[in-house]
């Protein structure tokens, strides 16, 4: 998406550790006419796969999830990230790996808000080693429901996450695939 690549041509930030910053029209401040243009995108490319429900993960997914979603006509559900030992009966749960903080945390959603038969359209803003996926397909299938797709803004094609989501098979689009990223701030789109 040649928009998306010009904005972070322009504003996006390379910090040590492979952290690409997009806080000024994602992450943090969030450009909505983009987000909207965003959510074009994404159903211009998943359109005929019948999604009923879009997945994402809290926080940053969410407004990207919630532009997409108005495309589709569909309703946003976002994992809860938490740190609960007990984790409650009625919810379906994974373990997640953070790529930004080192961190193992479980995510949750209810069981109420996720079914058998549904065809579910995942969507998040990064894809780095691919751990926030998996967790988010493991749920979509403990319900019985089908992973139509994953959309991802930003996919750092530079770390393993790409390339294991589309082995197993789900089909990944991502918007803006990053080769490489140098420390001079030097961004190269595939
Ligand atoms: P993964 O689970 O694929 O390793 O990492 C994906 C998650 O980590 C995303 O949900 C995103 O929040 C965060 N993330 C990974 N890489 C980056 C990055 O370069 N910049 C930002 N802002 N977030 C990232």
């Amino acid at each position: 998406m040649q928009l998306l690549k010009e904005r972070i041509l322009k504003d996006g930030k390379v910090f040590p550790g492979n952290i690409l910053k997009v806080d000024s029209f994602l992450n943090h401040q969030i450009d909505v006419d983009l987000l909207d243009r965003i959510g074009d995108e994404f159903y211009r490319r998943f359109a005929d796969e019948g999604i009923t429900k879009i997945l994402t993960i809290e926080a940053s997914g969410i407004g990207i999830a919630c532009e997409t979603a108005r495309k589709f006509s569909v309703p946003v559900l976002f994992a809860k990230k938490t740190q609960t030992k007990n984790i409650a009966a009625d919810v379906y749960t994974a373990k997640v790996e953070s790529f930004t903080h080192g961190k193992v945390y479980d995510i949750i959603v209810s069981k109420e808000f996720l079914h058998k038969g549904e065809r579910v359209l995942i969507i998040d803003d990064f894809l780095a080693k691919g751990q926030a996926l998996i967790g988010l397909i493991e749920l979509v299938r403990s319900a019985g429901a089908e992973v139509a797709g994953c959309g991802i803004v930003i996919e750092k094609g530079f770390q393993e996450g790409g390339e294991l989501i589309r082995r197993s098979g789900v089909r990944l689009e991502s918007l803006a695939i990053v080769d490489s990223m140098g420390d001079n701030g030097n961004i190269i789109f595939r």
